[in-house]
């Protein structure tokens, strides 16, 4: 039996809007387009609102690419006929895995992790493109510390289903109990942690956090990797 540590991906260990904001301005520009700071914003937007609508089930993940960068052609300033939006996300998800960005403190802190808990057990449970996790995850050397990766496209499933937790468990292979979810979001990892019925840590909380932990019987709060350290030796010595 191991601590089996299910990290989120984004803003979690890896900061993905530096990795999006560089890959974005390379691709833009590389297609012709006028990159401004306008468009990031106007993107990321876009973006999160499509990748909320994801989760929802309302769209599917080839709608959201090619609606995304459909929406940015029309933004940006520059001739846009004959680029193709699916085209263009391809190069997008293969330019952002070529340029992970660790968030500050991320590698020390799970190498103290792996250092101090002798049976850790850790694993990524991400929303996304496979090809973009894993280049970022092995860009930034990562990818040592993890037993597995598991990405809502390949899995099929996405983050917060319980199918999608259910995946991962029959991957570990051992029981709920030896599990937690540490993560940043409430809509896709505390609500996912919820629906698993799984132990979690609300990375870097904000608003009304109080009442957030009561909505999704969230267990621990961590708002540094310090805190988060402490948080996760305390429950892997109980
Ligand atoms: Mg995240």
């Amino acid at each position: 039996m191991h601590h089996n540590f299910l990290f989120d991906l984004d803003q979690t260990l890896l900061n993905f809007h530096a990795s999006e904001r560089k890959a974005l301005e390379i691709v833009v520009t590389e297609n012709g387009l006028e990159f401004t700071e306008d468009c990031y914003a106007h993107f990321k937007a876009y973006n999160k609102s499509l990748w909320l609508e994801l989760e929802k089930g309302t769209i599917s993940r080839t709608e959201l690419f090619i609606r995304r960068f459909t929406d940015l052609f029309e933004f940006c300033e520059g001739d846009h006929t004959g680029l193709d939006p699916l085209t263009v996300n391809n190069e997008f998800i293969y330019t952002m895995s070529q340029n992970g960005v660790l968030m500050d403190g991320a590698l020390g802190f799970i190498e103290k992790l792996t250092d101090n808990v002798k049976d850790a057990r850790c694993y990524i449970v991400s929303n996304g493109a496979t090809i973009n996790a894993e280049g970022r995850i092995r860009s930034t050397g990562l990818d040592k510390y993890l037993q597995k990766i598991y990405v809502s496209e390949w899995m099929g499933v996405t983050k917060p289903a319980k199918e999608f937790f259910d995946m991962v468990l029959e991957g570990v292979g051992e029981p709920k109990e030896t599990c937690i979810v540490i993560g940043d979001s409430l809509s896709s990892d505390m609500l996912g942690a919820q629906n698993a019925d799984l132990a979690s840590v609300w990375f870097m909380p904000e608003g009304d956090i109080e009442q957030a932990k009561n909505k999704y019987g969230i267990d621990y709060t961590a708002s540094s990797f310090d805190e988060l350290l402490d948080v996760l030796l305390k429950w892997a010595s109980d």
